[in-house]
């Protein structure tokens, strides 16, 4: 973590919620909840002005239960969810002075495509299942503007060598992969046009104990090799321990500790974070 540079992706007082919102919760200085929705009209308040920074090179791990709002945060961030307010800002993109929430589809598939990538839970997600594994690298590079063949397939290769991938295997479909092949066929796909920035939600998450420790392993030698800025969210506070050099815990669509990841596990501050800590114990 180089905290004198300046952050790869800012994010400043995000908030999504779904449903209008009454008199009793549209104020956030005053809203009184259960949990994260409103009693009175149902509106669900799943991301609550979300302030963070993402600095080059390290991992910033995001824990909290379901329906803390940490996948949503990450759905927001990709574009998959649309925001209903905050900024955000990526120190590539147009010198870093443009909220990426207010540019055209256009510019936002332009910003996926070429300055993130994600790693779904859900490998359905973040693949075409029927395509073959190097097509799916092949068709990330071609939605950012790629035409030539010999250059994406040597790509390809490269790629599913460096996630251990057989080669053998490259022609065929994910579906016919195991859950630990899939999640590696996603993250060679995620990194196909070198973003800056690597979305990583709950991807372990219902694979075997094995298996994702092999995940967890190859994604912590990539941001070694790769020097790539990472967002990781999980439910696991073993997984963050394992990857994060810092981590932010959210909890009922707010971040409610952020800090070194050893210190949060030192000296947890939050009753809910204690929680957590005393689990891993
Ligand atoms: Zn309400």
């Amino acid at each position: 973590m180089r905290k004198e540079t300046a952050p790869v992706l800012s994010v400043r007082n995000m908030s999504k919620q779904f449903g209008g919102g009454c008199e009793r919760c549209a104020n956030p200085d005053t809203r009184v909840l259960d949990k994260n929705y409103c009693p009175d009209c149902g509106t669900v308040y799943s991301c609550q002005g979300l302030t963070f920074d993402l600095y080059p090179g390290e991992v910033l791990g995001i824990v909290g239960e379901s329906g803390s709002g940490k996948s949503t945060m990450m759905r927001c961030v990709y574009f998959d969810e649309e925001v209903t307010g905050g900024e955000a800002y990526i120190r590539t993109y147009k010198g870093g002075s443009v909220n990426l929430f207010e540019e055209s589809q256009q510019q936002k598939r332009y910003i996926r495509n070429h300055l993130m990538g994600k790693v779904y839970q859900n490998p359905m997600l973040g693949l075409r299942m029927e395509f073959t594994s190097i097509g799916n690298i092949a068709e990330k590079m071609i939605a950012a503007g790629s035409r030539n063949v010999q250059a994406m397939e040597a790509r390809g290769r490269e790629l599913l060598e460096r996630v251990h991938i057989p080669l053998f295997r490259m022609k065929e479909a994910p579906k016919l992969f195991s859950g630990g092949m899939q999640q590696r066929v996603q993250i060679a796909k995620a990194l196909s046009n070198q973003p800056s920035i690597l979305l990583l939600d709950e991807v372990t998450t219902g694979l075997d104990l094995s298996v994702q420790a092999n995940v967890l392993d190859l994604i912590k030698q990539l941001q070694r090799e790769l020097g790539i800025s990472m967002l990781l969210v999980s439910h696991d506070l073993g997984v963050i321990r394992m990857l994060a050099d810092r981590t932010m815990v959210m909890l009922d669509g707010r971040i409610v500790e952020q800090g070194l990841t050893d210190q949060i596990l030192e000296d947890p501050q939050h009753a809910y974070t204690q929680q957590l800590v005393q689990s891993l114990l």
